[in-house]
């Protein structure tokens, strides 16, 4: 107050001009609980005009029940003198005339008469109900959000734009073996191994510096780290928030440990089976084999013989007979070698290797055992391989043995057929892919067999599997490949397969 203010009158009235405008309720109540007065941001709380509408008891009647015995006690206290000054903040419950309920925080101070006696206090009070509203809406937002940590199957984890983890799961400490004490505030590299782990920091800058998004939002597989070294496959998704214009980001984590080793045991049973039908394939083309060996070996054993005799018939030039006899030896026996190898090849089991590989070498390849029996059968084989159609990256095993199995499979459709054709063509086909078709004049599927032709186990043969399609398919579309059957315009069934080319820049010919 300014010192040249020094009419009591204008004093009072500067106090009433305080009071009056206020925010804050302010209330003079003597030692008897007696209400003496009130400014108008009190009266307007309570709900009246006039002093003389407040409810008789005031304040007491206006206080809730359970909070009685606090005011009384604040009261008592600054009446007896017992605190010197204002009273410490407490909080009471009061409701208005209509009802509503409001939660203030009020002080008392004493009030000393003329003669220094203290008979009455002021109390000033100020609604925090709001303010307690929303207080009690983070609460319940960090107490949903501690249940959702604990509970959350996924491990999860919630780091601030540095990259300092801020919350740390249940499942998360168990996942990584890290306790939520011990983690955060730490970085959040921590639990990732390398590369990941020096990448990280220049992620996080680049994504502040540019908004550029390379993981938020999408699914990934990588590696995780634990806290004993352990380097483990995990799909992350991160989500990202804001909170006071700072990111955070969540990052869900699932554990992969066991889904990879299901399917990597998955995938080498997988490859044992594709191997044992190798076998039997074989094994059912063993006596066609024999014989398709035999034809060199007994050409071979003429082309020496008749040789031989020229030589027993004594002098003379022979040159040009013998040259020829040897020459059509070495080619028999390089036939029957081809054989062998591609047996060799086809029966081995090995890891699986993908290559660029030519495709039209491929299937001529795969025609050598397919083809076993083939011409003895009567049936009549036409070959149209387009050389341009470019190389496929793939396993030559696996796709030799799905043409073997085509081509198998052509050849027993045809055993009563009165027109035995089978086609083999490699062409070019739209969008970067390359079309392998085989087609026979067989018997056509028969109709209960078209819904299931891919099955495993589907056979409407007597010493059939039902194995061999289904393997097609299984091999055709690890190579991100498709493969299905429609009938043949002819008579019988075509079998198309779809493989994409290799990429140009990728190209190293093996
Ligand atoms: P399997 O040869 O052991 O029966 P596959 O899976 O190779 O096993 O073939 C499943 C079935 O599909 C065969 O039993 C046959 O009914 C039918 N099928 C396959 N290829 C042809 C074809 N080229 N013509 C007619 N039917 C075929």
């Amino acid at each position: 107050m300014r010192e040249n203010m020094t009419v009591s009158a204008d004093r009072q009235a500067y106090l009433e001009a305080v009071l009056s405008t206020l925010p804050e309720c302010v209330a003079i109540v003597d030692r008897n609980f007696r209400l003496i007065d009130m400014n108008q941001a009190g009266l307007s709380m309570i709900g009246v005009d006039r002093l003389e509408d407040i409810p008789e008891g005031a304040p007491l009647s206006l206080i809730a029940q359970p909070y009685h015995r606090i005011y009384r006690d604040a009261f008592k206290a600054i009446i007896d003198g017992e605190v010197p000054g204002a009273s410490d903040p407490f909080r009471l419950k009061i409701h208005a005339v209509d009802g509503t309920e409001y939660l203030l925080e009020c002080r008392l101070a004493p009030l000393p008469s003329k003669d220094g006696s203290i008979d009455a206090a002021v109390i000033t009070s100020r609604d925090v109900s709001e303010w307690q509203g929303a207080l009690d809406t983070v609460e319940q937002a960090n107490s949903l959000l501690e249940s959702i940590l604990a509970t959350v199957p996924n491990a999860m984890v919630v780091t601030d734009s540095h990259g300092r983890i801020t919350s740390f799961s249940a499942a998360a400490e168990a996942l990584f073996g890290y306790t939520e004490a011990e983690i955060i505030g730490k970085n959040v590299k921590l639990l990732m191994p390398e590369p990941y782990r020096s990448s990280h920091d220049r992620y996080l800058e680049r994504y502040r510096r540019t908004g550029e998004k390379h993981i938020i939002g999408m699914g990934r597989t990588v590696e995780g780290c634990k806290k004993d070294g352990t380097v483990f496959p995990i799909q992350l998704e991160i989500g990202e928030t804001h909170i006071s214009g700072e990111p955070l980001f969540t990052g869900f984590i699932v554990d992969l440990t066991e889904q990879k080793q299901t399917e990597a045991e998955l995938q080498s049973l997988q490859g044992d089976l594709m191997h044992a039908s190798r076998l039997s394939a074989v094994g059912s083309l063993a006596s066609a084999l024999a014989h398709e060996l035999n034809q060199p070996l007994t050409a071979i054993a003429n082309y020496l013989s008749a040789a031989r005799d020229l030589l027993d018939q004594g002098p003379g030039d022979k040159t040009e007979l013998l040259y020829e006899a040897l020459q059509e030896s070495v080619s028999e026996s390089l036939r029957a070698g081809k054989i062998v190898r591609r047996l060799r090849e086809f029966v081995a089991k090995g890891e699986i290797n993908r290559q660029i590989l030519s495709i039209a070498q491929l299937v001529e390849d795969a025609m050598t055992l397919g083809l076993v029996g083939a011409y003895d059968k009567g049936i009549d084989c036409t070959i149209d391989i387009d050389p341009d159609t470019n190389h496929v990256f793939a396993d030559r095993v696996q796709i030799q043995q799905v043409m073997v199995n085509l081509m198998r499979n052509a050849i027993e459709a045809m055993a009563e057929s009165p027109v035995k054709k089978l086609g083999i063509s490699v062409q070019s086909a739209p969008r970067k892919r390359v079309e392998i078709a085989i087609s026979d004049t067989g018997s056509g599927i028969e109709p209960e067999m078209e819904d299931k032709l891919f099955h495993p186990f589907s056979t409407t043969k007597g010493s059939g599997m039902g194995l061999g399609l289904s393997i097609c398919r299984t091999i055709i579309e690890a190579h991100e490949g498709t493969i299905y059957a429609e009938p043949n315009p002819q008579g019988g069934t075509i079998f198309r397969i779809f493989l994409l080319k290799a990429a140009e820049e990728k190209m190293h010919v093996e």
